[in-house]
């Protein structure tokens, strides 16, 4: 495998310490990475130098975690910036809080700055400049932990005691499901033990955090056994006790021949691509949220979900505020949820209804959504087919044509600007979007028509 550019300047820096006699090796994920052959996103660089020193030994750095031992140095490729976290060996001190140390202590050794990192597949350290020489990875690592038996059997194992690992810091129970889910490794049973014992737990990480981390769970590929080991684990119950409830709720078999609406969330979350945008992944796991609070069953009729779209609207508000969502993602989250049903409707639409389903910010996203939706229940993708074909053929100038008629339009009309402005200016833009006005002129008679007081 080549060396990406994130590389060589990291590989250029480790030079740089050693050439200082400090100790510097790679740490962390990329080392896990290059030995499973995935090119690292970024390369970290653990070593003894003291975090002055770092900054004193490269002419552009920031000292970002400076009470942590963390200096980014960056570096330049061609006209790329590099950047990459310098940490100096430390080891934690007590856990005060359930996701900070109340301080650290630089410590001599890479040994024991592998034994506060949390899973042996993340607790390696590789010398860069003896793997150049003798060409061999696994001879210029240092593996105090077994990370590389637990990498090769697939497992995802704490370092040292579970227990106290996850008591220290709530947040690796949700950074042992993501690693599970993205290699698709097993929790080795002591490890999982540890994590149903102290879900709970997770109260104590801030929300911001617990978001960030279900969002990469969301979006990296494997959404469906993330979330299926959440559930296994307990965790789901306690960060998303409203996609807990979808559990046994029993659906039309007509329509969702699957199984429950818990099932049915699980089937969408296992289309979810790699790399697909968040708001569409939790537009996915919160599409059927309303389902449990509106069911019904009064037999011989089928089941219903009266209202489950509106009722799922206001869970999903209440989700996303806690989780401190930005305004922006709630509104195209919650416009997923609120809009799913409507392709429903989508062949018997008036073109002007159809015109502004189209205008939705991101339809992608919401076409996206229903193609997996039928795929995750009945298999039928003909109203899929029908709206996007019609998404395709219609230019964008059809969809949002300049207006016809203008406020300013009415008042040289004669008509008094006030409530029925609205209206008035919405019946001459579905006209205008149905074909039946072509010019300013129909469309003043139109409103003439309809509103004869003006
Ligand atoms: P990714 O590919 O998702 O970035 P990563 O392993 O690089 O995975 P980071 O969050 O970038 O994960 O952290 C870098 C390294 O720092 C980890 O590999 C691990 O050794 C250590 N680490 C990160 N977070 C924690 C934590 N909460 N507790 C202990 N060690 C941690
Ligand atoms: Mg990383």
């Amino acid at each position: 495998m080549k060396p990406s550019a994130a590389q060589i300047v990291a590989e250029r820096i480790v030079e740089r310490l050693r050439e200082a006699a400090y100790e510097a090796y790679f740490a962390g994920g990329c080392v896990r990475d290059l030995l499973l052959g995935v090119v690292p996103k970024d390369f970290d660089v653990a070593t003894s130098a003291h975090p002055d020193a770092v900054l004193a030994m490269f002419p552009k750095t920031f000292a970002v975690g400076a009470h942590f031992g963390v200096v980014l140095v960056c570096d330049k490729v061609d006209v790329r910036e590099i950047v990459t976290e310098v940490a100096t060996f430390r080891s934690d001190g007590v856990y005060l809080d359930g996701r900070h140390p109340a301080e650290v202590r630089f410590s001599a050794s890479a040994r024991e700055d592998v034994l506060r990192r949390d899973f042996t597949i993340n607790g390696m350290m590789l010398d860069p400049i003896l793997q150049r020489e003798t060409c061999s990875l696994t001879s210029s690592l240092l593996d105090y932990v077994g990370g590389q038996n637990d990498l090769r059997d697939g497992i995802v194992r704490a370092i040292g005691e579970p227990h106290r690992r996850f008591e220290e810091d709530k947040l690796r129970m949700l950074r042992a499901v993501r690693f599970a889910a993205r290699f698709d490794y097993v929790i080795d049973p002591a490890t999982e033990q540890a994590i149903r014992e102290l879900a709970p737990g997770i109260a104590q990480v801030s929300r911001e955090r617990v978001r960030d981390e279900l969002t990469r769970m969301l979006t990296e590929g494997h959404a469906r056994r993330a979330f299926e080991l959440l559930d296994r684990v307990g965790l789901l119950r306690q960060v998303l006790p409203e996609i807990d409830r979808l559990h046994g709720i029993e659906q039309p078999p007509e329509y969702h021949p699957e199984g429950d609406a818990w099932i049915h969330t699980l089937l969408l979350l296992e289309k979810l691509r790699a790399g697909a945008p968040a708001t569409l992944a939790w537009g996915a796991l919160l599409h059927d949220v309303g389902k449990p609070a509106t069911f019904s069953h009064n037999p011989p009729d089928r089941i219903r979900f009266n209202g489950h779209v509106e009722v799922g609207v206001k869970i999903a508000h209440e989700i996303l505020r806690r989780l401190r969502f930005s305004n922006e993602e709630c509104t195209q989250i919650l416009s997923l949820v609120e809009n799913h049903m409507r392709f429903g409707d989508v062949e018997k639409m008036r073109e002007s209804t159809l015109k502004r389903f189209f205008r939705l910010p991101r339809f992608d996203e919401h076409l996206e959504l229903h193609r997996i939706d039928c795929l995750s229940s009945h298999g039928d993708l003909s109203l899929y087919e029908f709206a996007k074909r019609r998404r395709e053929e219609l230019p964008e100038e059809q969809v949002r044509p300049a207006l016809l008629v203008t406020g300013r339009d009415l008042i040289e009309a004669g008509y008094m600007p006030g409530p029925q402005f609205k209206q008035m200016l919405a019946a001459a833009e579905d006209a205008q979007l149905e074909g039946r006005i072509l010019t300013r002129k129909q469309g003043i008679e139109l409103v003439r028509a309809m509103f004869p007081a003006g």
